[in-house]
This record gives structure tokens, C-alpha cells and sequence, in this order.
């Protein structure tokens, strides 16, 4: 796995050729033929189901006998497996699987795991802001998709731990802007919430001011737990 790098094209630029494989003018570079597809738009198990691939992306996905294939096209015959669209994991931790994200990478993919929702704060309780960079280093060019939580409750309790790291409002919203978080991570410190500790409503704002945030409405005061509007 290390040395594997995983760089698809944008799909702004194969547009054209995932349509004109879809249409069967062009080879697909692999065609999973037989397959029984979870369909999860209809709710339907289809039998026979073929699915052509080109640049990475699925380019077609039913009776794919008008898809040529060519030198390089890989046929695979799924002889009725099951396809169904990758999992996301929407909350994990990866340090709490003992491994770093590159072996976890290598074990979920093959059971359909293909996008996961993680949060830092294990690391990040040790090693700040810096966890958050390298971890997005080691997450870069995987082929799973490594959608990164911010922690912003360094220590989750103050005065009860000595992990040795704090993070700030100013380093989640640093996290953010330089591309190491996508989303908001866990708020341990219910306390904090409850009673509207600033410390506490001042970690989510950055979050929330990205237009992305669970709104938490309590009877203490409406302001205080949800998405700050200042
Ligand atoms: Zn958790």
C-alpha cells in the first residue's frame, strides 16, 4: 500500500469519454459483466447487471453488450455477485484500530468500505494542530476517501486529563482553511454545551460558518449549542 498512489482524473475532464463509452463508441478499460446489483435508488435486486468502467469512473451500468471492449480493457465476469455502491463509514477512529490510515485503507476496501467519516481526536489529544497535518499527509492519494473531523474539544474535559495537547477556536478553524478537516468533530464536553462555556460554542463557529452544521437547539438558551450566528 505504500507505494500505491491512487490519482484519478477530474471528471470534468473525461466527460467525454465516459459518455462515449457509455454510447459504445470507445472501449471501456473494464466491464464487470453478470453481476446482481443492489439497486439503491428503486430498492430492487436486478440480475444480469453489467457495469463498464473508464478513468476510475463508472460509466455505464446495465446490459453492457454494446460496450466494446479493447487491448486494455479487464473483463470481469461477477457470475451473479453481488454490486452494490461503496460503504461510508460515518464515524470512526482510526487511531483506535492501531494502525495507521494507509493499512486501515488496505483492510476496509476489500470488505466495500470505500469512504470514511473519521475523527482525529486521539491523536490530536497528544499532538495538536500537528496531528491534523499529518494526517492528512498519510491520508493523501489513498483510494479510499479519508473525510477528516476536526476535534474541538482538546482536551474533551479540561482539568481531568494530561494528554498534553489543546486545541483553539483559531486551530479548527486553521484546520479548515488549509484543507486538513471537512467536517466537525465530536463535542465530548456536554457540560461545556449545556452550560455555554464560550471555549466550547466558540470551536464549532468555524464549522458552522462553512454553511455545514447540525443545529442543536436547547431550553438553556437558543444561542449557545447550535450554529452561533455571530
Ligand atoms: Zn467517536
Amino acid at each position: 500500500m505504500s507505494a500505491y498512489t491512487h490519482r484519478r482524473r477530474p471528471l470534468h475532464e473525461v466527460t467525454r469519454d465516459l459518455v462515449a463509452t457509455a454510447m459504445g463508441r470507445e472501449p471501456a478499460d473494464l466491464i464487470i459483466r453478470d453481476g446482481r446489483l443492489v439497486n439503491v435508488n428503486t430498492a430492487q435486486m436486478q440480475d444480469g447487471i453489467d457495469v463498464a468502467v473508464r478513468h476510475g469512473f463508472i460509466a455505464f451500468v446495465g446490459d453492457a453488450a454494446h460496450i466494446p471492449g479493447g487491448s486494455g480493457t479487464t473483463v470481469v465476469d461477477a457470475a451473479g455477485r453481488y454490486l452494490l455502491p461503496g460503504f461510508i463509514d460515518t464515524h470512526l477512529h482510526v487511531e483506535s484500530s492501531m494502525v495507521d490510515v494507509r493499512s486501515f485503507a488496505r483492510a476496509v476496501l476489500p470488505e466495500g468500505t470505500t469512504t470514511i467519516a473519521c475523527d482525529n481526536h486521539e491523536i490530536t489529544n497528544v499532538f495538536g494542530l500537528r496531528a491534523m497535518e499529518l494526517f492528512h499527509a498519510a491520508a493523501q492519494g489513498l483510494p479510499l476517501k479519508v473525510l477528516v473531523a476536526m476535534p474541538v474539544c482538546v482536551p474533551s474535559i479540561p482539568g481531568f486529563e494530561d494528554a498534553g495537547a489543546t486545541i483553539t477556536a483559531r486551530e479548527v478553524a486553521a484546520a479548515y482553511r488549509r484543507g486538513w478537516a471537512q467536517l466537525q468533530g465530536e463535542q465530548m464536553n456536554f457540560p461545556g454545551v449545556i452550560t455555554a462555556i464560550p471555549r466550547c460554542t466558540r470551536s464549532s463557529r468555524p464549522r458552522c460558518r462553512r454553511g455545514s452544521c447540525s443545529r442543536v437547539i436547547t431550553p438553556v438558551r437558543r444561542s449557545t449549542a447550535g450554529c452561533p450566528r455571530s
